[in-house]
């Protein structure tokens, strides 16, 4: 039975805030792989900034040397609107039924999840496990539907997730980064350094590329 995690995002650009979580999440949850998935029209978030390629090239050069992560670019060659439970039927298509998938969701992102294409669809297909991220003011600001949602598939023990393929939302605690793609482009315009927020192999991708300069 494979553990697979799952992080959706625009990626543009990948650093070390998603990469970090990934880690951690793939630790804590005992997942067998992560597939970082960028997507190509975000339906909820502003249009990104540069090219499906770039973003994809960038998640590449992110990830590599990590044997447990993989880019997955399904829905940049599906095209159109990037709608989550799509791809989550796509990915279980090609699974053995007795596969788990972790979706991987920041606290910002999740916010608006019943605003999400079929939102309601997406957890019998795949397990979530939300992330706090500074700044996301968690448990405040989420509305009455979603406060039912999670109390409905909330659990407190993550080994829950290893006896159900689906179906499950916890909560896990990982190193706060505040690290952000608009915080990341912002001091690239601003010509000022971006090291240390994402690998230098991304930023000298950026640097090649000419990438958030304008
Ligand atoms: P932008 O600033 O352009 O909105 P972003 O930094 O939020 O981009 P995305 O690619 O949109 O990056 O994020 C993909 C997923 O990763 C989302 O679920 C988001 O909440 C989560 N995420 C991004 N950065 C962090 C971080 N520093 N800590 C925890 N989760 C994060």
């Amino acid at each position: 039975m494979a553990r697979i995690g799952l992080l959706g995002g625009t990626f543009d650009p990948i650093h070390f805030g998603h990469l970090r979580m990934a880690e951690e999440l793939a630790q804590s949850l005992q997942l067998d792989t992560v597939k970082f998935i960028p997507a190509a029209t975000p339906p909820l978030k502003t249009p990104p900034q540069v090219s499906a390629n770039h973003r994809s090239a960038m998640v590449k050069l992110g990830i590599a040397g990590n044997p447990c992560f993989a880019l997955d670019e399904r829905e940049l060659t599906r095209g159109g609107p990037s709608y989550t439970v799509d791809t989550l039927r796509s990915l279980r298509s090609e699974l053995n039924a007795h596969d788990s998938m972790v979706m991987f969701v920041g606290s910002d992102a999740f916010k608006q999840f019943n605003r999400w294409h079929q939102w309601q669809d997406i957890i019998q297909l795949c397990h979530i496990a939300l992330v706090d991220r500074p700044n996301g003011s968690m448990p405040t600001v989420l509305n009455e539907e979603l406060v039912a949602f999670l109390h409905r598939h909330y659990t407190e023990n993550s080994l829950d997730l290893q006896s159900q393929t689906a179906g499950f939302i916890t909560m896990q605690a990982i190193t706060p980064l505040t690290i952000s793609s608009t915080a990341l482009r912002e001091q690239i315009k601003q010509h000022q350094s971006a090291r240390y927020l994402s690998p230098d192999n991304v930023l000298d991708y950026i640097d090649q590329h000419r990438l958030y300069q304008a």
